[in-house]
């Protein structure tokens, strides 16, 4: 669903801030350079500028988001706005001149026009050369807006002639608020927030039964551990199954260490960050020393590294498991 500026200005305050100041006083830049980890809204942002530009109903900086003009640019079929994208795995020298020429038309409905280049790095040194060119001369109602998670790749020469934007990983309280309104459940949502700042790749997270499974066997472990009974058995019987790849044990792991960080906060009284929210009333029931807990934490981190060493994943999750258990 296409956001406001208010939104976005939420995720990216000082991106979003810029952005709409120029938009009020009419002073867009020619080119733009958006750049930051995936994820962080620069392609919404991007298409955002254009419905400020064409949006025949605009309300200070925030376009309608309802009119035609607003529509076609969202379901990217507006004619005076232009979208680049990686053919295949570079952008081609080819797909700039095809850029510059239809930017050479007299438009039917506007003279204005926007441009967006996805993934700018990855134009070939001809096509970088060939878009310095037209950034050089930029005609007076044409904005570039070029989007990058790489910007060390980017020519010198182009970032000289845009107006660079930095985006944010996303907050993480942000994150989940936006997991929520996807429909995610609060529990998976926090979990997923911490172990990625990508959007999509949360929500994926939480659609996923493996994931949600992976949340209930780390609580387990974690419950087994604390009544230091039959773990052992239980990582046997139920982990080395569901975490039979390295990934997916590295990412059970992950929550394993968020659930003793969340131990650990529980202990020093700063419940509110703690990640596994839903579970209070067993992180409150288990007391182990700070210490016994700091070991915890450096155990799990060194079973993490173990697996990037080629170890048996049963071995090394049994290993751990029981140097958790003595504490
Ligand atoms: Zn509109």
């Amino acid at each position: 669903m296409a956001k406001t500026w208010e939104q976005l200005r939420m995720m990216q305050p000082i991106a979003g801030k810029m952005l709409t100041n120029s938009i009020v006083k009419q002073r867009l830049s020619h080119a733009y350079l958006l750049e930051g980890p995936k994820g962080t809204g620069k392609l919404e942002t991007a298409l955002q500028i254009a419905k400020s530009v064409f949006c025949s109903q605009r309300e200070g900086f925030e376009p309608c988001l309802a009119c035609n003009n607003c529509r076609r640019i969202e379901s990217g079929n507006h004619p005076n706005v232009y979208i680049v994208k990686p053919d295949g795995l570079s952008i081609k020298k080819q797909q700039i001149q095809d850029l510059q020429e239809e930017f050479s038309k007299t438009g039917l409905e506007s003279n204005k026009k926007v441009y967006i280049i996805e993934h700018a790095e990855r134009m070939t040194a001809n096509a970088a050369n060939t878009l310095l060119k037209f950034l050089e001369e930029p005609k007076s109602e044409t904005t570039a807006v070029l989007l990058t998670e790489q910007i060390q790749q980017i020519l010198d020469t182009i970032l000289s002639r845009c107006q660079i934007l930095t985006f944010l990983p996303l907050q993480k309280n942000l994150l989940i608020e936006q997991l929520k309104e996807r429909g995610a459940p609060l529990s998976l949502a926090s979990t997923a927030a911490q172990l990625t700042n990508n959007l999509e790749e949360a929500l994926s997270f939480c659609d996923e039964e493996w994931f949600a499974q992976a949340r209930t066997l780390v609580i387990k472990l974690c419950e087994a551990l604390g009544k230091e009974t039959s773990s052992l058995f239980f990582v046997q019987e139920k982990w080395i199954k569901h975490f039979a790849e390295k990934e997916q044990l590295q990412m059970g792991l992950d929550m394993l260490l968020l659930i003793y960080k969340d131990l650990l906060y529980v202990q020093l009284g700063e419940r509110e960050k703690v990640v596994f929210q839903d579970q209070r009333a067993l992180l409150e029931s288990l007391s182990y020393s700070q210490k016994r807990m700091i070991s915890a934490l450096s155990y799990i981190l060194e079973a993490k590294n173990k697996l990037n060493a080629n170890v048996s994943l049963p071995l090394v999750l049994e290993q751990l498991v029981l140097r958790l258990q003595e504490g």
